[in-house]
This record gives C-alpha cells, sequence and structure tokens, in this order.
C-alpha cells in the first residue's frame, strides 16, 4: 500500500509527538529531519513526519519550506496531508500558521484541485489528554485560558488570545470560521454538512471545538477525506483509526516494531532542565558517569579525550554509562557569567557531537541524547536524516532507529526533550528497548 499521510511539522519534538502519536495508533511512521533530497526509499511506510524549523523564523521561509515538504510528500503519493503546530497554536499576528495554511491550499488548489473542497481546511490543535482543549473556538490549557495559562509570556510566541478564530484571523486575509461542539455532538455527519455550508460561504479555515477524545473521534471521520488538515499531534491518535475503516491501512501487528538493537548503550546529557537533573542522578545512583565542565572544556580537549577513555573501556559491558554536561542552576550561571551563554553552550554541544560520532564508531549502538539543543547537535554530527519512529518510552518520546555512517546495523536512538521523561528514564528506556523487535 502506498503513503496514506503526508506531515508537515514546524519544529522537530512536535513532529516527534504526532509521529509518535501516528504509531501508537497503527501506523508504520518515518520522520524525517528536513525535506529529503531523494525519494522515500522504503515500500512500509504509512505515514511520513517531514521536521521543520518554521514555527519561528521568517513567514516567507517557513512558506518556502513548507511548500516544499509538501511537493516532496505529494511525489511520495501521500493521501492526505497534514501540517501539525503546537497545541498550544504558537504563533505571532504575522504567522506562520496562518500564511503557511494559506500556502498550503493554494499549491493543493493548483495540482489536486479535486480533492479540494473549495480550498477549504480544519484546525485542530487540541490534544485533550495533556489538557489542551478548544470550545467555542477558545483554546484552555488545563482550566485556563490560553492567555492565562503562562503562555502570555512565552519569549518567542507570546499568546495574548485564546479566541483562535480571532488570532488566526490577524494571520490570513481570508474568513475564518468555527465548528463549534453543539455540532460536532451530533455526529460526523452533522459536522461534515456544517463545513459544506462554511464552504459555501466561502470560508476556507475553520476552528475546531474539541472538549474530549470522543470529540477527536468524531472530527478524524469528519475530515479524514480533506486534502489537507491541520493541527496539534491529538488528530494523530485518531486518523489512523478512520483511514482503517476506509481501507486505507493494511492491517499491522505491531507498527512500532523496529530490528533488533545491538550495540554498546551510552547516555549523553546536556540538558540542565530540572527533569534531567533528576533523572541524572537517579541514574547515577547505580550507574557509572562522568561529567564534563564547560570551563575545562574551554582551555583544552584534555576532556573529551578522558570522557571517550572513560566510555571505551566500559563499552564491553552490558549496562549504559552517562556522559554529561547537565548541571544545577546556579552551577549554569557561574559558568555562563565567566564564558558567556552562547560560548558555554557551544562547547558542551561541540564536545557532545564529537563523542557521539566516535562512541559511535566505537560499537555504542544504542543512545539515549537529553536536550533539545543537544539533540540537534548530535543528530546532525552523526548525519542522521530519517527516523523509523518505534515504541514510545515515557509520553512524547519514543526509541527510533536510524542508519548512520560507520555502523552496518542500525542505531537505536531516543532523542529527549529536557523536561520530558520520568526519574528513572535513563534505566527505563534500556530495558523498554527492544522488546517488540524482529530480529
Ligand atoms: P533542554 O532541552 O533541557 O533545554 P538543550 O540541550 O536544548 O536542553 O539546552 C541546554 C543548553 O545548555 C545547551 O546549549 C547545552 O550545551 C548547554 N549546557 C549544558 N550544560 C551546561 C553547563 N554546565 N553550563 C552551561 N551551559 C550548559
Amino acid at each position: 500500500m502506498s503513503l496514506v499521510l503526508g506531515a508537515i511539522a514546524d519544529d522537530f519534538t512536535g513532529a516527534t509527538d504526532l509521529a509518535n502519536n501516528l504509531v501508537r495508533a497503527g501506523m508504520r511512521c518515518l520522520q524525517t529531519i528536513g525535506v529529503p533530497d531523494t525519494p522515500l526509499d522504503a515500500d512500509d511506510v504509512d505515514a511520513v513526519v517531514v521536521a521543520l524549523k518554521s514555527r519561528s523564523c521568517a513567514v516567507e521561509q517557513a512558506v518556502g519550506d513548507s511548500l516544499a515538504a509538501l511537493d516532496w510528500l505529494q511525489a511520495q503519493g501521500a493521501r492526505q496531508l497534514f501540517f501539525k503546530y503546537c497545541s498550544t497554536f504558537d504563533s505571532t499576528p504575522r504567522g506562520n500558521i496562518g500564511p503557511v495554511a494559506d500556502a498550503l491550499l493554494e499549491r493543493l488548489w493548483a495540482t489536486q484541485q479535486e480533492r479540494l473542497q473549495g480550498r477549504q481546511t480544519v484546525m485542530v490543535p487540541a490534544f485533550p489528554v495533556n489538557g489542551r482543549t478548544v470550545y467555542q473556538g477558545h483554546l484552555f490549557v488545563g482550566d485556563r485560558l490560553l492567555n492565562d495559562s503562562g503562555m502570555q509570556h512565552h519569549p518567542l510566541n507570546p499568546m495574548s488570545d485564546a479566541d483562535l478564530v480571532r488570532v488566526l484571523a490577524q494571520q490570513t486575509p481570508h474568513p475564518v470560521g468555527l465548528l463549534a461542539h453543539a455540532t460536532l455532538a451530533k455526529g460526523a455527519g452533522a459536522a461534515k454538512a456544517r463545513l459544506a455550508a462554511l464552504q459555501g460561504e466561502g470560508i476556507r479555515h475553520v476552528i475546531c471545538d474539541t472538549v474530549d477524545e470522543h470529540d477527536l473521534d468524531v472530527l478524524a471521520e469528519t475530515v479524514a477525506d480533506l486534502a489537507l488538515v491541520t493541527g496539534g499531534s491529538g488528530l494523530g491518535q485518531t486518523l489512523p483509526e478512520t483511514y482503517r475503516r476506509r481501507g486505507w491501512l493494511a492491517p499491522v501487528g505491531n507498527a512500532a516494531r523496529l530490528a533488533a538493537p545491538s550495540g554498546a548503550a551510552l547516555v549523553l546529557s546536556g540538558s540542565c532542565s530540572r527533569a534531567t537533573l533528576g533523572q541524572a542522578e537517579h541514574f547515577l545512583r547505580s550507574h557509572e558517569g562522568y561529567a564534563l565542565d564547560p570551563l575545562a572544556l574551554a582551555d583544552s580537549d584534555a576532556q573529551i579525550e578522558e570522557a571517550l577513555a572513560f566510555a571505551r573501556e566500559r563499552l564491553g559491558e552490558a549496562t549504559p554509562v552517562l556522559i554529561y554536561a547537565s548541571a544545577s542552576p546556579e552551577r549554569v550561571e557561574r559558568t555562563q557569567q565567566r564564558l558567556g551563554a552562547a560560548r558555554a553552550g557551544e562547547l558542551v554541544e561541540r564536545a557532545m557531537a564529537r563523542l557521539a560520532r566516535e562512541l559511535v564508531g566505537n560499537g555504542v549502538g544504542r543512545l539515549v541524547v537529553a536536550g533539545g539543543e543537544t539533540s540537534g547537535a548530535v543528530v546532525s554530527a552523526l548525519g542522521v536524516t530519517e527516523l523509523r519512529i518505534g515504541e514510545q518510552i515515557d509520553p512524547g518520546v519514543p526509541w527510533t532507529q536510524t542508519r548512520v555512517a560507520g555502523r552496518a546495523a542500525p542505531l537505536s536512538l531516543a532523542l529527549k526533550s529536557g523536561n520530558f521523561g520520568g526519574v528513572d528514564f535513563f534505566t527505563r528506556a534500556f530495558e523498554a528497548l527492544g522488546r517488540g523487535a524482529t530480529s
């Protein structure tokens, strides 16, 4: 069967979040880092999520990158397209959600007019299990309106209005409508009729209420035939079942199945987030670790050599080891005062990149990386361009597998954003790995 879903995500962790939900709902999923320059080289993939960095960049770049992703996904035969953004609708009056959605609709209108119902798409940001719901077009985080949830202080895209119809209307010249909960409560037939009526009024963008998981089921049935849907990762929980009902998805035993893992186990942590500090401390109670200090890294590479030697001596052992720069807020502040925040971060990222490259070359085959920026540095040092999504370790963090130069077998890789994961994440990750593997 061919590609069912092609998704364009506006950031890396958001892409993983969507991919993780799709896999858990039974779709075999690949995440690419940027737009691939070669065709998809796998026939056992139901969904591809292209991870862009288009959330906070200039509008023109976000539009250009998103259109390039769309063209590639269409060339791979994707049946439905999904523009994925954050469940808190992270954007500014200039964009990028509105302009990107408009550009995608225009491109689809030019290429697949027969499948577009009057240049209309839906906005489904809600993720009820994570407390993101929408009622009468207003976005809630838990029991607070978006503009009272802390998001009003976001450094890049402060969200000072919870009324998504109004928020989106600032980002697009086209009218914005609402599919209200009262209609959804009558079922998918009534919801489709409402979309058709809005289309008759020339409304391109429809904000969709979503109060609970059941609403996501109704919405998936309502929108599965649209050429383009947009929203958060919540909709990724329910679309696959709708595709299955339509016969678009072959039944698979376990969509999270990866090849058997192999090789030594290593954790690299450059995250100083509270959750990671707890995880590192917990891990070090029963495992060995090596601490990097940016002040020492600023003087010479001696510490990197020592860390390499430390890890190499232990690569034959079954238990994982940790190499970390993670430090308390006080210590990070002292370091930043001496070196500057950017230079301190750069030194750590450079060290982590080299450690990953050399140690994977020396036999590490199971690698956990903690920290968003740190993960970015490691992934680019290893030349990773795509990840096959496997079993979830903790919400939002799955094991993945990828091919890297210098290693014949696949590399198992888990990329954890700072605040994700339970306190025993570093140990539990390796215990969870390979449970459902093919051998
Ligand atoms: P998170 O996902 O927790 O935000 P990131 O990797 O995105 O983690 O960001 C952490 C940043 O802090 C990185 O740039 C990293 O290089 C830097 N860093 C790590 N350890 C230290 C340290 N001890 N002192 C100063 N900066 C550090």
